[in-house]
């Protein structure tokens, strides 16, 4: 093994240059992107094999990405290549057709050997390869992962399958239990190598490469170049090719980026709004822990979304279902953590979501690569706290870039975009007919009404849309991020008037609840309720202010997402009380719909009706 001029100073060969960076480029869309680049490369400049050739134009690769243009020709002239590159640049293709270039497919034995870090990776490496080779007759790839059964792959390793992909975990494995030998390998590629090493397979990967001969070539390909890597590089390459088509922990042009400062108490319904009025045929949203995911997934189920959670030790079983589920159509949203979501490939996806902001540059670069893939184009929104402007900042400098601002679409545009979708559909609803029904039965309802149609068509449309008017519950957990000012000032732990939510005394939350005049509600029923399920204190209350569909209630400091929920599902005057943040007049943007003279908290001595009915929890006022 020849020694390597040690990593980052380029080696020096008179063959080539050997440090060759790129704009950052998106993988292109073989419709979209090949036409309008006749300056650019082409695969005409590339001297691929007939079959491999053909592979390309059948797959519609036109022009080359620019990670491809760099890496495929020295990885042809069979040198060694370290490629910085993330997923997405078309980094398979980049080393996958010059590793089926190097293979001779009348020999029945292992010839070329891939390492990906995680089972979804080395199962999507190993489609894609199997793709550029269809003209390949008798070539055959096999894919070693872990969590499942041994006995298909040793069978296709058996066979003589030419080309391995896999874990190192079970690589190792194969090599332990004497189903594969690399003694016969000539090009070894290490795929995402820095996951590899931060996933702890270090030392299976030396101990690979240390089996196969010293005359194979080897192709490093990494988003990231930490000295680790370069420590690999060094002991295992043989003055290598460098290539890189982007800076460290650059994110991909095609993903639209931007951020919103959403309190994490609001985020849930921050996101079921986003997601309702996102265009984008499939969403990932990621969340740092477990329960996170969990948490997140069923509250989106419970909206009304078809959401699915994955984590790290969902079994590979589920998590290639739910996969599946996703790229055909069937999953609308995924709630992921970093590691469940490593490597995914699904082209769907228009939308990512980072629930909280990710610790490090490398995780949202990560995040936010699995969407606008092949071409397409992708969105990606950040979620922070009104204290975590820093976080946001180092990604801001790690991926040389500025993110703007988003706004947070409030319950009304959710109802815009809704109703819109269904108004497309419309004129083809009439096209197919059969609406004499409907005309006969409207047409009576409005002459016995003296409805104005246009009302009632507006009443339908709310209804279709699930909007119930002001004061519904629905209408509770409204965050908008123009509120945000005030929000930031409370949480911070001012106090003082929020801007334009209703005043609040001093210490005290403003919360609404979704009972007011017209369900029978009195002041005495909420105190009830809000003290026994919340387990207050009557001196923890202050001002109550009753409407028609709702009231106002002051809350000492503020209550947990579990008093929340408890208190939320207390009923009074039979309807539950749905406790929620107070968001002020309809985001601060008109007065209180109610012209009603509100109730005061000092009503309530004279006042018997709308008692909180819990058979449990009898009222009970603790004036303390
Ligand atoms: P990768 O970075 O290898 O995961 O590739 C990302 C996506 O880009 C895959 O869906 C590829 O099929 C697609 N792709 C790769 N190379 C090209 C190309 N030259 N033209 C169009 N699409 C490509």
């Amino acid at each position: 093994m020849t020694d390597v001029s040690p990593a980052p100073e380029p080696s020096t060969t008179d063959s080539a240059p050997t440090e060759q960076t790129v704009a950052p480029e998106a993988p292109t869309d073989s419709a979209a992107a090949a036409p309008e680049a006749p300056a650019g490369p082409s695969f005409d400049d590339i001297a691929l094999p007939a079959p491999l050739r053909r592979a390309v134009d059948e797959l519609g690769f036109t022009t080359p990405s620019a990670i491809q243009a760099q890496a495929i020709p020295p990885l042809l002239e069979g040198r060694d290549v370290i490629g910085v590159a993330q997923t997405g640049t078309g980094k398979t293709a980049a080393f996958g057709l010059p590793l089926l270039a190097a293979i001779d497919p009348s020999l029945r034995e292992v010839q070329a050997l891939v390492l990906a870090p995680t089972r979804e990776l080395a199962m999507q490496v190993a489609d894609a390869i199997s793709s550029f080779a269809t003209s390949i007759g008798g070539l055959d790839v096999v894919a070693l992962y872990g969590g499942s059964p041994y006995g298909p792959q040793e069978r296709a390793l058996a066979r003589g399958a030419q080309v391995v992909v896999g874990t190192p975990g079970r690589v190792m494995d194969h090599m332990r239990r004497t189903n594969l030998r690399l003694d016969t390998i000539r090009v070894a590629v290490l795929d995402e190598a820095d996951e590899m090493l931060r996933m702890g397979f270090a030392e299976d990967v030396e101990e690979i490469l240390s089996h196969s001969p010293a005359e194979r070539q080897v192709a490093l390909f990494s988003a990231t170049m930490p000295s680790a890597i370069q420590r690999v590089a060094q002991t295992h390459m043989k003055d290598p090719v460098r290539v890189s088509v982007s800076p460290q922990s650059s994110t991909v042009k095609s993903v639209r980026q931007t951020y919103a400062v959403v309190p994490f108490r609001h985020r849930t319904g921050a996101l079921a709004r986003v997601l309702a009025t996102s265009d984008a045929e499939a969403a990932i949203v990621f969340v740092r822990t477990r329960a996170a995911a969990e948490e997140v997934g069923s509250s989106l189920i419970a909206r009304g979304l078809i959401a699915a959670s994955i984590s790290g030790d969902v079994p590979q079983k589920d998590r290639e279902k739910i996969v599946e589920r996703l790229r055909d159509g069937s999953l609308q949203v995924l709630v992921a953590t970093d590691v469940a979501a490593r490597g995914l490939d699904v082209e769907r996806i228009g939308l990512v979501v980072n629930f909280d902001v990710p610790k490090e540059a490398e995780s949202y670069v990560h995040r936010i690569g699995r969407t606008g893939r092949a071409g397409r184009s992708g969105e990606a929104l950040t979620f922070i706290g009104p204290h975590e402007r820093r976080q946001l900042k180092n990604i801001e400098r790690a991926t040389k870039q500025t993110l703007a601002e988003a706004v947070i679409p409030s319950p009304r545009d959710v109802s815009k975009h809704r109703l819109a979708a269904q108004l497309t559909q419309v004129p083809e609803r009439i096209e197919r007919g059969r609406l004499d029904l409907y005309r006969e039965l409207i047409g009576e309802f409005v002459a016995e009404n003296g409805l104005d149609p246009l009302e009632l068509a507006a009443a339908l449309g709310a209804m279709s849309v699930g909007d119930e008017g002001p004061g519904a519950p629905s209408e509770e957990e409204e965050f908008t991020s123009a509120k945000l000012a005030g929000e930031d000032r409370h949480e911070r732990g001012d106090r003082g008037h929020r801007g334009d939510a209703p005043t609040t005394e001093r210490g005290y939350t403003s919360y609404k609840v979704g009972v007011g005049h017209t369900h029978g509600a009195r002041p005495p029923g909420i105190v009830g309720a809000i003290t026994g399920e919340g387990g207050l204190h009557g001196k923890d209350i202050g001002k109550i202010q009753i409407f028609p569909n709702f009231a106002l209630v002051q809350i000492r400091g503020s209550l947990s997402p579990e008093q929340m929920e408890r208190i939320s599902r207390a009923k009074v005057g039979g309807r539950e009380l749905r406790i929620g943040p107070d968001q002020g007049p309809r985001g601060g943007k008109g007065p209180r719909r109610d012209g009603d003279r509100p109730f005061r908290r000092d009503d309530r001595s004279s006042d018997r009706g709308g008692r909180y009915d819990s058979k449990r929890r009898p009222f009970r006022r603790n004036e303390g």
